[in-house]
């Protein structure tokens, strides 16, 4: 049977500098990984995409972050325990060096593949909840799509994913929130 889902999967700045051994290294990062395998792997999402920070040893943001994601490095890779297939389409973000980018629709090439590919709603998961993940949330709402943040695949920097204040901003700018074990019921 044809799959006729418009769902979209998008996967956040997975990778091994978000995760460990780095100045923006997340507490528990690695913890999401089972939950954002499984995603990836159920036939509810149409498609996946993955967005990578990827900087020149040069960026602007390292005078705030620190070095990370340097393009071609171990700590710009995703690590070897995420699931991963040739059909998962990569988008970069932080090419500019004079750009500090968190959302990916800042790669201008993201809306229009989405867009191509008929996608209607998108499910976002990744690092980190409160900074890449909640801006590329922000921009699917502008952009008109059903935004989801599927809160326990994502790890917050200064959020963890029961804060209710958090919440209830993250509803308040139109995105919805759910956990992994809703979409494994759905199917
Ligand atoms: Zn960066």
């Amino acid at each position: 049977m044809a799959n006729l889902s418009s769902k979209a999967l998008i996967r956040v700045d997975i990778q091994n500098d978000f995760l460990a051994n780095s100045s923006v290294a997340i507490a528990r990062a690695q913890e999401i990984i089972p939950n954002v395998n499984e995603l990836s792997c159920n036939s509810f999402f149409k498609l996946v995409v993955d967005i990578r920070d990827c900087h020149k040893p040069t960026h602007k943001s390292f005078a705030k972050w620190g070095q990370h994601c340097i393009e071609g490095s171990y700590g710009y890779n995703p690590p070897s325990t995420l699931y991963v297939n040739s059909n998962i389409k990569l988008f970069h973000k932080g090419m500019d060096d004079k750009v500090d980018t968190l959302s990916g629709f800042e790669n201008p090439e993201l809306l229009p593949y989405l867009l191509a590919q008929k996608i209607q709603s998108i499910y976002i998961v990744g690092l980190a909840l409160d900074f890449c993940v909640l801006s590329t949330a922000i921009d699917a709402v502008k952009y008109n799509f059903a935004t989801y943040i599927i809160l326990d695949a994502c790890k917050g920097i200064n959020v963890n994913m029961d804060n209710l204040t958090f919440q209830k901003k993250l509803a308040s700018q139109g995105i919805k929130t759910l956990k992994t074990a809703d979409i494994l019921s759905l199917k």
